[in-house]
């Protein structure tokens, strides 16, 4: 079945509608055919064998009902000879009748010679009543008749039409119990083939749906590895590959979003610029590849001592890196920045070229205040710059921290207070 794994969905529920119709069409044709053949047999059994014995019968009545009783009355005086004669006309012109039909329908080959012969003794019988009519009409009396004669006929003629009719009977039994067992072959057929029709539709349906799940758990696996690899990408698009810390792509982000909300809820926010002190002689001593790495210690050291999960550290380019902080009071981050120069002197990362510790140290500028609808965010981070370049002017590996983001320069003031 690995031509319905090729198909599209559309075209596998296609071919199941496909399949279901023509499985339809079958039992609907079919049906059909043994329907008429049903029909077919129903009207042989119908002209074949009822209606010849309703006519055999007839020409039985007429003998005795009509015939016999005319002659038996006429013998008792109880008609007249007009009377007799133009009933025995009459009667003798119903059983001819009767005979004509009964001749016309189908015939089997066994029975030709008993309805010739059935043929020929109605006859004989009629020429016998018509031998009557005939001395009636030359002035005999009917009394003169031989009623053992006359009972013979009638006797006689009733066996051999009697026997016709048996024999019409038991073609009629004969035919119905065919038509019975051709109804119970039909329903058989008609239900084998529905059996058939539905078990492959179940098949072919159990294929196309075990498909479309595959296809399913396919685009499932196909989306999830999407999901995975696009938020690797995003990652790595938020993330500076030589450290791991975030970028200032992401930064851009963070630092707008922690702005807006510190805004909102009108909470401390604490912007921090590190630099590492006199890394240019580090590189110029050691050489790029060790000044990478030691990028690296610093920025795990960062991590370390940062570990809130609302802390942000960020490499901004080069030496430099930022960090944020929310709801932290300008006292406990000026004891963030101070650990974070310990902690990086107490590393104890060789740097001889440094001219304020044996070991790398960094330098840190501070910005902190209670956001509110004024705070300018470009002003925190040049706030912050300012105090890194006061750190570095004070002798380096140390911190320096402002609460003043206002956007006026403390010298306009002084000229307004003036
Ligand atoms: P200061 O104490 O005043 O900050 O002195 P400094 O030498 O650190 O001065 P500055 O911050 O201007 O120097 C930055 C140096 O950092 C320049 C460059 O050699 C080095 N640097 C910048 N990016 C990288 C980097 O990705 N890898 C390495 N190994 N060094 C870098
Ligand atoms: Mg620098
Ligand atoms: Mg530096």
């Amino acid at each position: 079945m690995n031509f319905i794994e090729a198909l599209k969905l559309k075209s596998k529920l296609l071919f199941i509608f496909i399949i279901v119709t023509i499985g339809l069409v079958i039992i609907g044709v079919m049906g059909t055919i043994n329907l008429n053949s049903m029909k077919k047999n129903l009207d042989s059994l119908y002209f074949g064998s009822l209606v010849p014995v309703i006519e055999l019968s007839t020409i039985l009545q007429t003998y005795h009902g009509n015939l016999a009783s005319t002659i038996y009355k006429a013998k008792h005086s109880e008609v007249n000879a007009y009377e007799i004669k133009a009933q025995i006309k009459t009667a003798i012109d119903t059983i001819n009748k009767e005979w004509k039909n009964y001749e016309s329908h189908f015939k089997r080959y066994e029975e030709f010679s008993y309805v010739e012969y059935t043929a020929a003794e109605i006859k004989a019988t009629n020429d016998y009543f018509f031998k009557i009519l005939d001395a009636l009409a030359v002035g005999n009396n009917i009394k003169d008749l031989s009623i053992s004669n006359f009972e013979e006929r009638i006797t006689h003629i009733h066996k051999v039409v009697s026997k016709l009719i048996e024999y019409e009977i038991d073609i009629a039994k004969y035919e119905r119990k065919n038509f019975l067992n051709l109804y119970d072959s039909i329903l058989l057929k008609v239900g084998a083939v529905l059996v058939i029709v539905i078990f492959g539709v179940m098949i072919i349906s159990y294929y196309v749906f075990k498909s479309i799940k595959n296809d399913q758990t396919t685009l499932e696996i196909t989306t999830k590895k999407l999901k995975i690899a696009n938020k690797k990408l995003e990652n790595a698009s938020y993330t500076d590959s030589l450290t791991g810390l975030y970028n200032r792509r992401y930064f851009n982000l963070i630092y707008e979003r922690e702005i807006r909300r510190a805004k909102r809820t009108h909470s401390y926010i604490t912007f921090m610029m590190l630099d590492i002190d006199y890394f240019k002689q580090y590189n110029d001593t050691y050489g790029h590849i060790e000044g990478d790495i030691a990028l690296k210690s610093v920025a795990k050291i960062l991590k370390d001592a940062l570990n809130r999960p609302s802390d942000f550290i960020f490499r901004l380019g080069g030496e430099e890196f930022g960090v944020l902080l929310s709801e932290t009071s300008e006292s406990d981050s000026a004891t963030v920045a101070a650990n974070i120069c310990d902690v990086v002197r107490d590393s104890k990362i060789e740097h001889k070229g440094s001219k304020v510790n044996e070991f790398l140290t960094v330098s840190i500028g501070v910005a902190c205040c209670i956001a509110d609808e004024a705070l300018d965010e470009e002003v925190l981070i040049s706030r912050a710059d300012e105090m890194l370049y006061s750190a570095k002017e004070n002798g380096r590996d140390g911190y320096d921290i402002t609460t003043n983001v206002s956007t006026a320069t403390p010298h306009i003031i002084e000229e307004a207070s003036a």
